[in-house]
């Protein structure tokens, strides 16, 4: 997953030139710039790499689906449908625009199910968000036929799957526009950044305008304090030298992958030696980005039980049944409709209650989840670190 693995002289050197010339805002400072324009750059890169016609650069992941679920027109009384294995992060854009969430169970993809997602739509659906999580692809070719079916946009949240692409296509490409995350922690790192892609030149423009507080960028005598505004919009603007550290990660992106999928390859090898073992469904292991492994026990107790051999030797397994940040029945804020406005918005609206959330709703990913054991794949793994994980492996196979 982690970019911050391989950061090193490019991106040191990239930045040095955005210092050289002391201009840290995207645009204007004509002359003093002396024509270097990183995140302009970068998003005309961006859009290269993945194939889509126009990129917009903003401040994070989160504030890409703000920014995306803003330019698609979802607002107040709408719903949103995404899945209830994500990060926080896709829920928290939707409640931010004044829409509510609505919540698929996944399948062995761990990504959204299809079925599901046709249940959950009604009048009120303005979007659907499929995540790509952990890597690799949702059922996007399925999800996209559903929602053309009922005329809903879809929105592929790709903040963890940089790099992923199904049969050749580039993830984040197959909807109607595609969000990424170069958070901290991601697969390829800005430190705090995101991304929108779209093929739509309307739909990035409105991006772009709403990300700078509705200025329309036309060029103008006046220079920006002439620029005209269409509607109001909000302040999600990258800075040069996060463009400039994103250009020297992307040029690194295809390697990060190829290093993950080599790695990738070594435990998942001897994770299948586990007894009664399956693994999550990879719907193209060629555009797999690798970034994590996740692999599925009989039952929970089992999966329990190999965890703890695991852990036992220094190499425990992340159980998203477990973990708080990603996994429906743990968002104990959400469940709660805990917010600091005193009236309750967003959930609740004149007084009342506008949606509940009952922790029981998705039995099916729960009894996924809870069985599912993850490895992050790292982009260099040293043989010392490796040998202790497949020696845990080992241990855990007579379990
Ligand atoms: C990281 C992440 C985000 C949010 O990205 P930030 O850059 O941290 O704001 C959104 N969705 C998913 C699935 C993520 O993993």
């Amino acid at each position: 997953m982690p970019g911050f693995e391989v950061f090193g002289e490019e991106e040191k050197r990239q930045a040095l030139e955005v210092f050289d010339t002391g201009v840290l805002f995207r645009y204007e400072f004509g002359p003093q710039r002396k024509g270097v324009y990183k995140v302009r750059e970068f998003e005309q890169a961006f859009a290269q790499y993945t194939g889509a016609a126009h990129a917009q650069a903003v401040t994070s992941g989160t504030a890409a689906l703000k920014v995306a679920l803003s330019a698609l027109g979802v607002g107040i009384g709408d719903e949103v449908i995404t899945q209830g294995f994500t990060f926080v992060a896709t829920w928290e854009a939707i409640l931010d625009v004044g829409a509510v969430p609505v919540f698929t169970e996944v399948d062995q993809t761990l990504n959204m199910n299809p079925a599901d997602l046709e249940k959950k739509i009604t009048p009120k659906t303005k979007a659907i968000i499929p995540v790509h999580m952990l890597g690799a692809q949702a059922r996007i070719k399925e999800i996209k036929a559903i929602a053309d079916k009922h005329g809903i946009p879809v929105l592929e949240d790709t903040a963890q799957a940089a790099g992923g692409r199904l049969h050749g296509q580039h993830l984040g490409t197959f909807g109607h526009c595609g969000t990424f995350s170069f958070d901290a922690v991601k697969t390829m790192t800005t430190g705090e950044g995101g991304m929108v892609i779209t093929n739509d030149e309307e739909l990035w423009r409105c991006c772009s305008e709403y990300h700078d507080h509705g200025h329309d960028h036309v060029v103008n005598p006046g220079g920006r304090g002439g620029e005209g505004r269409r509607f109001i919009g909000f302040n999600y603007r990258m800075m040069e030298i996060q463009g400039a550290i994103g250009l020297a990660q992307l040029a690194k992106l295809d390697m990060i992958v190829a290093e993950q999928r080599k790695n990738k390859a070594i435990l998942k090898e001897a994770a299948s030696k586990l007894a009664g073992v399956s693994f999550r469904e990879i719907l193209d292991e060629q555009g797999d980005s690798a970034t994590f492994l996740a692999f599925m026990l009989p039952d929970k107790a089992q999966a329990a039980k190999v965890n703890q051999v695991l852990r036992e030797n220094n190499a425990g397994a992340i159980n998203f049944g477990e973990n708080t940040w990603h996994f429906y029945p743990s968002w104990e804020h959400l469940l709660g409709g805990k917010t600091l406005a005193e009236n309750g918005w967003p959930f609740n609206a004149h007084g009342k209650r506008r949606v509940i959330y009952d922790p029981a709703a998705l039995p099916a990913s729960c009894e996924l989840m809870n069985r599912t054991l993850v490895y992050q794949i790292p982009v260099k793994l040293d043989e010392s670190r490796r040998d202790v994980i497949l020696t845990a492996l080992k241990k855990a196979e007579a379990v």
